[in-house]
Order: C-alpha cells, then sequence, then structure tokens
C-alpha cells in the first residue's frame, strides 16, 4: 500500500502513534471482581474506593462520581444553586458542554475571551463582562494547562460569584503546587474516552465543601438523601450515577496516569523547543504558576502565510497526510446559533478565540506525546516538509 503525502512523495511517517485507551491486565482483574462480585452500581465499595482516591489524588476533601463530564459541569452548577435569572461566565474558546451545562442549569452564559498566549480565560477581561445577574464563573484548564486561579479566586471573592473549574482535560494538573478540581469552589473532570483517562465515559465533582458534596450526590442520585429512605428523595435530581465497571477500570488508570504525566510533559519541553526553532510556528506559553501541566493536547499556533498556504485548514490537512495525527480544534462556541440564542446580551466576537479557532491553533491528541522521541522528531520533520513545500 502506498500514501502519497499532499505535497507529493512518501508521508513522513507511517508508523502508527501510540494507540489510546492504554490498559493491561490490571483493568482486566479490576473489572472482573466487580463483575464477580454482582455489585454493579451505587453500594459498590469500588466506586467509594475510587471516590476516596481521586478525590485524594486531586487534593480536595470530597469527591462524587457521575456519568460523564458534561453532567459533572450540571451537577456542579445546581449544587452552587445557578438557575434562571442568572448569568454564568464562560470562555468562548472551549468544548460545548461548558455552555450548554449553563443552558440547561437555566441560566446564560457570558462569554469571555482567552489569553493569545495560554488560550485560557483573560481574567483581565472579565471585570467587565460582570453585571448584577453574574453567579459564577467558569474557568475551563484548556489542553490541561490551569487558568490563572490566583486571579480567580480574587475576582470572584470581590464579586461575589462562585468558581466552577471545569478540569474535564486537566486531572493531576497544578498551580502553583496546588492541584486543580478544589481551587475554587467546585470542579468537573470527564472520562470520556479522549481523555487522559478513561472508563469510555465517565466524570467526577471535586469539592472541598462538605455541604457541596452532599447535594451534588443527592442530585446525581435522583435528589435523594442516602441516610432517608430510597423513595426519600429530598430535591429535585436526576440519574446520573457511575457504573462500579467504570470505578473499577478507572482505579487502574489512576494507577498509571502519573508515569504518563511525567512523559507527556517530558514530550511537550521537547516538542516546545523544537518547534521554537521553526520559523511560523509558536508553542503555547507554559505560565510559571502551571507547576504540572496534564498536556491533554499539546497546541502550537502557526502563521499558515509563512507556511505559503492560504489557511490553517490546509496545514492541518497536510500534516495529517504525513501520518501525523492532529486538528484544528474548536470552533468559538457562540458561532452555534443554538448557543448564542440562549446567551446573555448582544453577539460578541472574541478576537483572540476567532484567531485561535480559524486562524492559528493545532492540536495534537494526548496520546501522541506518549511516543518516543525519534517519533516527535517526526513530527518536526513533518512541519518543517511542509514548510519547505513538500
Ligand atoms: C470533554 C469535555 C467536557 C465534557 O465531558 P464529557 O465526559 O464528554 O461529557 C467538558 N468540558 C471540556 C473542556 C471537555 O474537554
Amino acid at each position: 500500500m502506498t500514501r502519497l503525502a499532499l505535497h507529493g512523495g512518501q508521508p513522513t511517517r507511517l508508523k502508527p502513534f501510540p494507540q489510546w485507551p492504554v490498559f493491561d491486565t490490571d483493568e482486566e482483574t479490576e473489572i472482573l471482581k466487580v463483575l464477580r462480585s454482582g455489585r454493579w452500581t451505587i453500594g459498590s465499595e469500588k466506586i467509594a474506593e475510587f471516590e476516596n482516591a481521586f478525590a485524594a489524588f486531586q487534593q480536595a476533601r470530597y469527591g462524587v462520581a457521575c456519568s460523564s463530564g458534561s453532567s459533572a459541569l450540571l451537577i456542579s452548577l445546581k449544587a452552587l444553586n445557578v438557575g434562571p435569572g442568572d448569568e454564568v461566565i464562560v470562555p468562548s474558546y472551549t468544548f460545548l458542554a461548558t455552555a450548554t451545562s449553563v443552558i440547561d442549569s437555566g441560566a446564560k452564559p457570558v462569554f469571555a475571551d482567552i489569553d493569545p498566549d495560554t488560550y485560557t480565560v483573560d481574567v483581565r477581561r472579565l471585570e467587565g463582562l460582570i453585571t448584577d445577574r453574574t453567579k459564577c464563573v467558569i474557568p475551563v484548564h484548556l489542553g490541561g494547562c490551569p487558568a490563572d486561579m490566583d486571579a480567580l479566586n480574587n475576582l470572584a471573592r470581590r464579586n461575589g460569584l462562585s468558581v466552577l473549574e471545569d478540569a474535564a482535560q486537566a486531572h493531576g494538573a497544578e498551580w502553583r503546587g496546588r492541584r486543580v478540581g478544589a481551587i475554587g469552589d467546585i470542579g468537573a473532570f470527564s472520562f470520556y474516552a479522549s481523555k487522559n483517562m478513561t472508563a469510555g465515559e465517565g466524570g467526577f465533582i471535586t469539592t472541598n465543601d462538605a455541604e457541596l458534596a452532599d447535594v451534588a450526590r443527592s442530585i446525581s442520585n435522583v435528589g435523594r438523601d442516602l441516610k432517608a429512605g430510597w423513595y426519600e428523595h429530598v430535591r429535585y435530581g436526576w440519574n446520573f450515577r457511575m457504573t462500579a465497571f467504570q470505578a473499577a477500570i478507572l482505579l487502574s488508570q489512576l494507577r498509571r496516569l502519573p508515569q504518563h504525566m511525567k512523559r507527556r510533559e517530558d514530550s511537550a519541553r521537547y516538542l516546545d523547543s523544537q518547534l521554537s526553532k521553526i520559523d511560523g510556528v509558536k508553542p503555547l506559553r507554559r505560565p510559571e504558576e502551571v507547576t504540572r501541566h496534564a498536556y491533554h493536547l499539546y497546541i502550537f499556533r502557526i502563521n499558515p502565510e509563512s507556511f505559503g498556504l492560504d489557511n490553517k485548514e490546509e496545514f492541518v490537512k497536510a500534516l495529517k497526510a504525513e501520518g501525523i495525527p492532529c486538528s484544528s480544534g474548536y470552533r468559538p462556541v457562540y458561532s452555534y446559533p443554538f448557543i448564542s440564542s440562549r446567551a446573555a446580551g448582544e453577539p460578541v466576537h472574541n478576537i483572540n478565540t476567532e484567531r485561535a479557532a480559524y486562524h492559528e491553533a493545532v492540536w495534537l491528541p494526548q496520546y501522541v506525546l506518549l511516543a518516543g522521541k525519534e517519533d516527535l522528531d517526526d513530527v518536526v520533520a513533518a512541519i518543517e516538509k511542509i514548510r519547505e513545500g513538500g
């Protein structure tokens, strides 16, 4: 079989990158234990064990497992009492669920722009978006890079807002030595198939606030109070529970995470140094306060013109044809009409978000960073080849 690169000739790379998800006999053993126990959902000690282990890993006092990152966001908003009449500030460069969770809580999203060098929310511009309806802000630790949590907590304190961390891409990430998820009031994680640890699906809520944790647990379990009877529902809730099979897989995924994190950080530093040498390529800035970066994505910025290309889609197409898994990433969340029609205020155009989405951002998925140095050299060589016109 021959495959041609876009500019002709052999692609730089024909070998596949490491496959994701990674698993071994540890997952097999854990999942069989659950199967044979006959306790497959709530009440299984596996779920409690995983809740304790993951909350401790994120340095949070409390943890509640749930069905997805999207439901973790929605449960968190409801636990924070966000609802109709409220506004919630979210970055416009994020996954759709950051905004849909706000809409489904009954509140309205307000779209903040990102910092052009880190792609996390630009806290300096948040003050101007706060109204007397603003109840909460959702920083997204995009690609595994924590947002400026000092500035966010400060702003929230001064304006009486709550902070919900969207940590769906940031397992194990740290801001000045503190793990994300409970630096703000509450945090939401995802264990979807693409995420840095996964059970196919799954989510998690972290907090240091005992009452928020209790309410979140209750909302995720059809509004029950576990101290009362099974049919003693005490509030409005839904079934957002995680199964014991997911908890079992996640326990072994968590054991493997630290070694994966180290590998990704080493790879990212290597790519940073190599890609900065190429004209027209600029890796994102990693703030000093980020003592651990989860690198769910490795994001770099390109100037298509300096590659002799009309736009970044051509670059992404060419890089894929060279055998490098990559994507062009998000569109601005407000570019979807069914989102913008449900947002607060006038339509917005956030310039840094639009530049990232339409002109400069290129994403490599996290599993590329699990590869070896020679494999990363293929990434660099492919980009250099596109630069030279194939
Ligand atoms: C994946 C993701 C979510 C949603 O998680 P699901 O488990 O897919 O529902 C939310 N926010 C961000 C930033 C994500 O990357």
